[in-house]
């Protein structure tokens, strides 16, 4: 009778069991089921509930919104190929893929400039995520502009096709011995840098640093030029040259923190740079002294410039340790921070 019981009361408490798990089976469901249903919260940077897109751009937004975007597209396509913007490689309006309206997500960034963010996948292949678009600048910036050069953020100022230099953007130099020059507050850590790669034996050798606005221009203009004589019509001729030499004003170069950095028994720039021990070395170690490689392979879609194994920026060591460790290009870094 005994073990009778014990049996009963083992199946009974199996029972319970079952039950409690068919209960906790049926309560998540329920719950995710709900959340499924409930609408994403607006992020705590997006103004919509209280602002509308038409309020901040007028009532021709839909068509702002729209030539702009696709212009972007555009302009980031002729930059890098590797991402395929479905607008422009089907020649098709961008109303076809997704809707510009009342409801398209946009945030202000802490710049003052009102950025539409496309989802994962409508714009262009999922893989390249979120597609964002800085609009116009319609707010005060949160912090006042000038404060970005800040003792604390200067390391971090965003130059590229989207971000130009800013104006009267002025730069203590220290020459670097050989014709070359990069902002004062570098020079050490690249000193130790290249100091370094030599006591491993290794050659570095840097072939390009800062760029006055002068220089940065006849180089381009040198680009255009050279491309006109190949027979490529005006237009043609600057957006190609655009994707090798920045347009003036693009350049980080002209901000004197970055180097374009050979082997001396390879100094040519091109991918086959990043076979040569120095850029072996410099990709491994430069963050240790506050310089990424600042135009990955595969982050060209973000950086809007090709691969380029021997542009190395200086960031500040902190940013450029996280930015290794993650895998992150300066812009990825500095939209996540
Ligand atoms: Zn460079």
């Amino acid at each position: 009778m005994r073990a009778v019981g014990n049996i009963a009361r083992i199946v009974g408490l199996l029972l319970v069991l079952l039950s409690l798990g068919f209960l906790i089976m049926v309560g998540r469901w329920g719950l995710a089921h709900r959340l499924a249903s409930v609408p994403p919260a607006p992020a705590e940077t997006t103004p919509q509930a209280t602002v509308t897109l038409e309020a901040l751009l007028g009532e021709d937004y839909v068509e702002l919104l729209t030539d702009t975007i696709t212009m972007q597209m555009e302009n980031r396509m002729n930059r890098n190929p590797h991402v395929d913007y479905y607008p422009v490689s089907e020649k098709a309006p961008l109303g076809e893929y997704v809707t510009i309206g009342a409801d398209t997500p946009f945030e202000v960034d802490t710049q003052g400039y009102l950025v539409v963010c496309l989802p994962a996948g409508t714009v262009a292949d999922s893989g390249h995520g979120e597609q964002r678009f800085r609009i116009a600048r319609v707010a005060e910036p949160e912090t006042p502009e000038n404060t970005q050069e800040s003792a604390q953020s200067w390391e971090l100022i965003l130059v590229n096709f989207e971000n130009l230099l800013p104006e009267n953007y002025a730069v203590e130099l220290t020459q670097l011995g050989n014709e070359q020059a990069v902002d004062a507050r570098i020079a050490g850590d690249l000193q130790r840098m290249l100091a370094d790669a030599r006591a491993e034996g290794l050659s570095p050798v840097v072939c390009s640093s800062y760029r006055t606005g002068e220089l940065q221009q006849t180089l381009y203009s040198n680009k255009v030029a050279r491309l006109l004589k190949q027979g490529y019509s005006q237009e043609d001729a600057q957006t190609e040259a655009a994707r090798w030499v920045a347009r003036p004003g693009t350049s980080e170069h002209q901000l004197g923190l970055a180097v374009d950095i050979v082997a001396e028994s390879y100094p040519v720039l091109d991918a086959g740079q990043e076979d040569t021990p120095e850029q072996q070395w410099l990709m491994a170690n430069s963050y240790r002294y506050g310089f990424v490689l600042r135009y990955p392979e595969g982050k060209s879609y973000i950086t809007g410039i090709g691969y380029e194994p021997w542009h190395y920026r200086y960031v500040g060591i902190e940013a450029a340790e996280q930015m290794y460790r993650d895998d992150l290009c300066l812009e990825e870094y500095l939209t996540g921070l």
